[in-house]
């Protein structure tokens, strides 16, 4: 297909105008007008480059893109490497941050929490259509242990453990990525326990002093799944070759 059809389906589909973003959301940098195999991966990284580029992929989508918000304007040493490996080989790269965060169904939250077997009951805060994160259940209350274990299980990367109160858990928040700041809101729910991606000094206080669990399931692995479901989308709804590369972080 063509890549701007490509790109207005994309946008389309996870609504990328409503979001005030750190980011562009959409075509960050434009290859080739045709589009017939993409890569999908968590950051556009010289490595998931490399990867596209033995792929023969005519495009890469992607949830953290360039052209982050502060970030120094101009182009030298890492990111003159990735786009000059871009630019040579023709290779468009998508990507969408808070839209691919919060579609109901393809997101990163969405799609967590179907791996983990969560159900979703509402907002992570219900006074902000525009804030990301979700409240839900366990299907069945498990212990902390029971609870991590499966996590582990799910992920295939063990979790960091915050240890709140004794009693089982069933009501649970969570957002993935950097959004352990949210921890607050997460208490102010009356939540048994919250899941993000990483970890601050003050989160481990801020879950100890009010009994409730915090697991930190690290940034990449809980992002690697709305990218892997909107690929899948591509597939599926545009008739597109795609591969889901995992560039492995231990962030
Ligand atoms: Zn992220």
């Amino acid at each position: 297909m063509q890549l701007n059809a490509f790109v207005r389906a994309l946008d389309d589909q996870l609504q990328a105008k409503k979001f005030h973003d750190y980011c562009p959301n959409g075509l960050q940098v434009e290859g080739r007008a045709e589009v017939n195999r993409i890569v999908t991966g968590v950051t556009a990284s010289e490595a998931l480059i490399d990867a596209a580029i033995a792929f023969n992929a005519d495009a890469i989508l992607v949830h953290h893109g360039y052209f982050w918000k502060g970030e120094r304007p101009e182009v030298t040493g890492m990111k003159r490497r990735r786009l000059a490996k871009l630019l040579a080989h023709d290779i468009s790269l998508l990507a969408y941050h808070l839209p691919l965060d919060a579609h109901p169904v393809l997101g990163n939250n969405a799609q967590l929490a179907l791996r983990l077997g969560l159900l979703r009951n509402g907002p992570l805060f219900p006074d902000d259509a525009r804030a990301v994160g979700d409240v839900g259940e366990l299907a069945s209350p498990l212990s902390a242990t029971d609870f991590s274990a499966h996590i582990e299980r799910v992920l295939q990367r063990k979790p960091l453990h915050i240890a709140g109160s004794d009693k089982p858990i069933s009501r649970v928040a969570w957002c993935t990525g950097g959004a352990q700041g949210f921890i607050d809101q997460a208490i102010a729910l009356g939540v048994d326990a919250y899941l993000s991606g990483e970890i601050s000094e003050q989160t481990v206080h801020a879950a100890r002093e009010s009994g409730l669990h915090y697991w930190a399931l690290g940034h990449h692995a809980s992002e690697r799944y709305g990218v892997q479901a909107l690929g899948d989308w591509c597939a599926k709804e545009l008739g597109l070759t795609h591969q889901f590369i995992d560039i492995d972080n231990p962030a």
